[in-house]
């Protein structure tokens, strides 16, 4: 019934990204999480994964980055601990503390990395930062598969070539391309390469034995739970539409 199950962290970033999508939602469910341990809802998250028997148990965040949650090696024991044997944890990040904390990294079945340009500039304009954690170098340590997701706007989209071409030397085996919420551009990405095949509604490419998905957000067919930061348990993929958000009455 559901394809993955979201812990979404919230409290201070080490970026600040502009279209950071955990803005539009209510102040309430962004308190910090980033230092309590056990989370808030922890309990009903694991009974309703297990109940259901979701595949994937995601560690990612409204306005913050999981690998800043102070006790992120504490929390995947537990969840190794409790969860039905076949759930696999993923992390969502943006890979700034990926080095620093390799070990944890690796703890996990699989991450994403958020990461939208090599170009400093560029960089910046996408996230509030010049300092562009070293993919290279993360994929060099990474024991565990490493999928790249970019998101594509006016800033980026006329590095589309250089970039794919970087993330391939890089050896990013899985890279996607995703718009942001509510853009109805489209932007054309590696035209030359055909489609092999689709994902949930979305098309994948083939560009020299690496993956490239262009990753259409509201076109996507997922199901998923969500753990807010304030123990809400929310039922929509896409968080900004969770109905156990919308105000009674
Ligand atoms: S890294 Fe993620 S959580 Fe942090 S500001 Fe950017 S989009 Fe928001």
């Amino acid at each position: 019934m559901y394809d993955f199950a979201n812990i979404l962290f919230a409290g201070p970033c080490n970026r600040a990204c502009p279209w950071c999508i955990g803005r539009l939602l209510p102040d309430r469910v962004n308190v910090s999480n980033l230092n309590e341990y056990p989370l808030r809802g922890l309990e009903g998250f694991v009974e309703t994964v297990n109940r259901w028997r979701i595949p994937q148990v995601t560690l990612t965040g409204t306005v913050s980055d999981p690998q800043l949650y102070a006790h992120e090696a504490r929390l995947l024991e537990l969840l190794r601990e409790r969860l039905h044997p076949c759930a696999r944890l993923a992390l969502h990040t943006n890979g700034v503390l990926a080095l620093r904390r390799i070990d944890i990294f690796n703890r996990y079945d699989r991450a994403c990395i958020s990461f939208p340009s090599f170009n400093p500039a560029t960089y910046a304009r996408l996230t509030g930062s010049t300092h562009v954690p070293d993919l290279a170098a993360i994929l060099r340590r990474a024991t565990i598969p490493v999928k790249v997701s970019a998101v594509i706007n006016e800033h980026n989209a006329g590095e589309v070539d250089e970039f794919v071409a970087r993330c391939h030397e890089a050896g990013v085996r899985r890279l996607v391309f995703r718009t942001l919420y509510g853009d109805e551009r489209r932007w054309s990405i590696l035209p030359a390469y055909p489609v092999v095949k689709w994902f949930k509604g979305n098309a994948v490419l083939d560009y020299h034995g690496m993956e490239v998905t262009r990753w259409d957000f509201d076109r996507a067919e997922c199901r998923s739970i969500n753990l807010f930061a304030d123990g809400t348990l929310g039922t929509s993929y896409l968080i900004t539409r969770t109905p156990e958000l919308r105000p009674a009455g």
